[in-house]
């Protein structure tokens, strides 16, 4: 992506299909001009001269052709008070492929060029509207998947995370400041007093956002978990009835193509992605082993294995290769078909066999994806191992870290810091603290931006959409 600034971009801000509006989305230094080339005014025959943040209802009109192209309203939005920081233009036609696309070429014929994905939010990053961190976050409102998902992303936009990192790294740059002055003397020891207190400011803040990463990624990436069992004990009917009990699919995920049954649903707020290995239902002994081969990949992504047994035929070798598999990762251990004992989820005989392989901690729920019984008793389980029993955060306003190249930064931060404290501690002489320091620094500048190189804002703009 090149990083130019100066000259006008243009794309379809909203998603191509049938909608009722559509929106296309132009900034830089041409916006107006191109604005003024293509739109007509309703009821109005000479010049227009457009009034910056006031939509105007009128028609888009080919100039060439002259030939109308859709009825539309637009605004022109005159630098800095934009989202990009330029002046920007938005044209709300009709929200059908062909207008769009037609409206564009228009708009790219009038001077304009296509925007990259994601190069709004870059130039708005650029123009210093919104941190790095920030321009992250606006990519994690649009795909936000539960509502804590969204606060999360929301707080991160508004600028909570950023805020508690440049807290941080502030403390480490005045001890810096102090270090640089302490150079001239290499004899010297560093008093350590001088900036002990600012390290253990840093210390403190990086330790806190740390502790918060698992739970902030779980709200924005969800929790894999896998449902593995041997054919007909009643996966694809718990997939259904989770489901259906939650009834909170929110979007099909981008990207999950793997060879398996995906379905994204919400867990009293946490995002939980289940991948189900039925399908692998052929007779072959071969397919068999396929089965056990793609359960395997299932696990291997899974932070959660929801191992499927029936509760109303006797253990069978298959279900303790199964077990064997899963060995210790995070497990819970669902016997399925209760209704089949007649029982109410007090299966005592039932539920303490032994399954070897299975950590003997594992939980183990009875329940009947055919009448319900004992799923809020799974979902509660699942629930209390993601959080450890605590509450999920939706409070809004705190800083959560939700990213896991942010969760690396700070890692990587907080190591420098620690370092740099032994350091001290052992009376090394300034520079090796300067060194230890800087590092820091700089980790902590990759999330806000200030450190920020070309390659890793690539990385981070290219997974955005065109026109955002
Ligand atoms: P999968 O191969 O593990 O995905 O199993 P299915 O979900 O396709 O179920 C296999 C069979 O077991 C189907 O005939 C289901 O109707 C039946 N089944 C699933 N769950 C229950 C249950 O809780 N109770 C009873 N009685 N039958 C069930």
């Amino acid at each position: 992506m090149k990083y130019s600034l100066d000259d006008t971009i243009a794309g379809i801000a909203t998603a191509l299909g049938e909608a009722g509006i559509g929106i296309i989305r132009i900034s830089g230094p041409q916006a107006r001009s191109i604005l003024r080339r293509l739109f007509r005014p309703a009821g109005q025959s000479g010049p227009w001269e457009p009034e910056s943040h006031r939509l105007t209802y009128g028609h888009v009109v080919d100039p060439e052709s002259r030939a109308t192209v859709d009825e539309v309203m637009a605004v022109w939005m005159q630098a800095p008070r934009t989202y990009t920081r330029q002046d920007v233009v938005e044209i709300q036609s009709h929200g059908g492929a062909t207008v769009l696309r037609a409206m564009l070429t228009l708009v790219l014929a009038a001077g304009a060029r296509l925007a990259e994905p994601g190069e709004m939010t870059l130039r708005a990053f650029l123009n210093g509207r919104l941190d790095l961190a920030q321009a992250e976050a606006v990519l994690d409102v649009v795909r936000a998947r539960t509502e804590a998902g969204l606060q999360t992303a929301q707080a991160q936009l508004g600028g909570a995370l950023s805020h508690e990192i440049r807290q941080a790294r502030a403390a480490l740059l005045e001890v810096l400041a102090h270090l640089s002055a302490l150079i001239d003397f290499p004899e010297d020891e560093v008093p350590p007093q001088l900036i002990r207190p600012q390290l253990d400011e840093a210390e403190r803040l990086l330790q806190g956002l740390l502790r918060t990463a698992d739970r902030g990624i779980l709200l924005r990436e969800g929790l894999r978990v896998a449902i593995v069992g041997r054919p007909n004990v009643g996966k694809s009917s718990l997939l259904n009835r989770l489901l259906r009990h939650e009834r909170a699919i929110v979007t099909e995920i981008p990207g999950t193509t793997r060879d398996l049954v995906e379905e994204s649903l919400s867990i009293r707020g946490v995002p939980v992605v289940l991948a189900d290995t039925a399908g692998i239902r052929d007779t072959s002994d071969v397919v068999e082993a396929l089965g056990v081969a793609r359960s395997r990949a299932a696990l291997e992504q899974a932070d959660l294995v929801l191992l499927v047994l029936d509760a109303g035929q006797p253990l069978t070798d298959e279900d303790c290769a199964l077990a064997a598999i899963v060995g210790g990762r995070p497990a819970i251990v669902v016997w399925n078909k209760l209704d089949l004992l007649g029982g109410d989820g007090e299966q005592a005989d039932t539920l303490s066999v032994p399954l070897p392989g299975v950590v003997p901690e594992a939980p183990r729920v009875a329940v009947s994806a055919r009448t319900g019984a004992g799923i809020e008793a799974l979902e509660a389980r699942v629930w209390e191992l993601v959080m450890g029993g605590q509450v999920v955060a939706t409070t809004g306003r705190e800083a959560l870290v939700s990213n896991p190249r942010h969760k690396a930064a700070i890692r990587t931060a907080l190591n420098n810091v620690q370092a740099a404290r032994s350091g001290l501690d052992e009376g090394l002489p300034a520079d090796f603290l300067t060194i230890d320091l800087t590092a820091a620094v700089n980790a902590l500048g990759e999330i806000t931006g200030e450190t920020a190189t070309e390659d890793l804002l690539d990385v981070i703009f290219s997974r955005f959409c065109i026109g955002k």
